[in-house]
């Protein structure tokens, strides 16, 4: 591709979350090129460049042809390359709202924090709750119990929607939760029921946090952890309502950051087209 001789500009959205980091390449014609997610680990700052290159490659891309960078996610301040560093919320919000604008309110349930944010049609927050001081409620407290029962974290949602037996596991905190689950399995509980039970033991967290700002509808849910279906049935359950489930979900903070990027060049009423993170 030859950006610079067609006059099209290409900008990149880098989400560096605690546990995934996701690159997302967009071009001034509101088309998403390509997106890459990767396990963040420990060298943050080599999984970003990691995952930008990868990105990149997937469009016929490289460096140079990119005119702008904008960083979110907790490890965003790493980005020393991008041009602009924004917060989750508001690139998750900007992001959601772009490609469902009828959205008011965002669940985003990542590896280490979970955020309800109230938001209007353009993206603006209104308000929001962020818990990142404990496990319960987040992607961690889903990958300790997968641990504790030998399953990849990719397959509880799976095994949850199997279950038959309703058994409650009542500890909110993340480690003592575990231990509930070893007893519950030393005394012979069945590994589907179990895992439909911490299910729902996320989705009671979220819900308490939802009563913080009050529910609104209709609602997204983002994050890795909207992947599992066992969290999301367990949540449509507790709230009552229907929710509705991006193919690509981790992928809106860093869609956020990447439009954000189109407007600080100008471009400020690009319609894109996410239907590759959608549908
Ligand atoms: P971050 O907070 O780094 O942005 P993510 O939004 O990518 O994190 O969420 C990571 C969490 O998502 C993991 O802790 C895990 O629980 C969950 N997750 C990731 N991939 C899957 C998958 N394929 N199926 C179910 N859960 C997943």
């Amino acid at each position: 591709m030859h950006a610079e001789k067609n006059n099209l500009k290409i900008v990149a959205g880098i989400d560096a979350g605690s546990t995934t980091t996701k690159a997302l390449i967009l071009d001034s014609t509101g088309k998403i090129l390509s997106y890459h997610i990767l396990n963040t680990g420990s060298a943050y700052w080599e999984t970003v460049k990691e995952c930008l290159s990868k990105a990149l490659e997937a469009s016929n891309l490289n460096w140079s042809n990119l005119n702008y960078v904008v960083a979110t996610g907790y490890g965003r301040k790493l980005v020393n390359f991008a041009n602009l560093e924004l917060t989750e919320i508001s690139c998750c919000a900007y992001g959601v709202a772009k490609v469902f604008p009828e959205v008011r309110m965002i669940i985003d349930i990542g590896g280490q924090d979970s955020k309800i944010i109230h938001v209007d049609r353009d993206g603006f927050v209104i308000n929001f709750v962020l818990n990142d001081k404990c496990a319960a409620g987040t992607g961690r407290f889903l990958e300790l119990i997968a641990c504790s029962l030998g399953i990849p974290v990719e397959d509880l949602g799976k095994l949850a929607i199997r279950s038959t037996k309703i058994i409650e596991v009542s500890n909110v905190c993340a480690v003592f939760a575990e231990s509930e689950v070893v007893s519950l399995r030393a005394a012979g509980a069945d590994k589907a029921d179990i895992v439909a039970g911490v299910c729902r033991a996320i989705a009671r967290r979220i819900v308490g946090f939802v009563g913080q700002i009050g529910l609104k509808t209709p609602i997204v849910v983002c994050g890795g952890v909207a992947k599992n279906l066992g969290v999301i049935r367990a949540l449509e359950e507790k709230l009552n309502t229907k929710v509705l489930v991006p193919r690509e979900p981790q992928l809106m903070s860093a869609l956020g950051a990447a439009i954000r990027g189109l407007e600080e060049l100008g471009f400020l009423k690009v319609k894109v087209d996410a239907t590759k993170l959608i549908l």
